[in-house]
């Protein structure tokens, strides 16, 4: 697991996004949870918080996926996309692009096939792109699973929990 989460480092060190960890003298964020989890889950890429912290869903949205994966009882993982935060000229956080999504995706790739985890679930449109499939919300594909990020739900004044619930039952039947 070191070894990959290394080469996850240095990749980032060498990409234009690591000026965002300079400028804001934040973090590379990897991975929190279990490294062999039943669970994986894979959001978009760090936020302010988890720039600062080093550790991947923390902030408002970190509430709600907490939320979430505590209905569950199993064990989880939870990575990004991407593992800079991204940020527009003007310093506002911004999505990955696809140029930054395809640049860490083998070795994203790489870490999630370290993990082995029984399902996967996609959070949010990011990481529908990460899994290169449109897909729709509690779609399941295989082991792969896909929910709208928290983010939509906290705009919406929602806490997605239904949909949740909904997306999980679907994998008893
Ligand atoms: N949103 C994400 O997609 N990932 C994080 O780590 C935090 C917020």
């Amino acid at each position: 697991m070191k070894e990959i989460k290394d080469e996850i480092i240095n990749a980032a060190k060498n990409h234009g996004l690591y000026k965002n960890v300079l400028k804001t003298n934040g973090n590379i964020v990897i991975n929190r949870g279990s490294e062999n989890p039943e669970f994986l889950f894979i959001g978009e890429a760090p936020g302010f918080t988890e720039n600062k912290e080093g550790i991947p869903f923390i902030g408002r949205s970190g509430k709600i996926l907490d939320m979430w994966i505590e209905t569950t009882k199993k064990s989880y993982g939870i990575i990004n996309t991407v593992p800079i935060i991204p940020l527009s000229e003007e310093g506002r956080i911004r999505p990955p692009t696809k140029e930054e999504i395809d640049y860490f995706r083998p070795l994203i790739n790489k870490l999630i096939k370290k993990m082995n985890p029984k399902y996967i679930i996609g959070v949010g449109k990011s990481a529908s792109k990460f899994l290169n499939k449109d897909f729709k919300l509690c779609e399941w594909e295989g082991n792969i699973g896909f929910i709208y990020h928290p983010a939509y739900y906290l705009r919406n004044g929602r806490k997605g929990m239904n949909d949740f619930k909904k997306l999980i039952e679907k994998i008893k039947n």
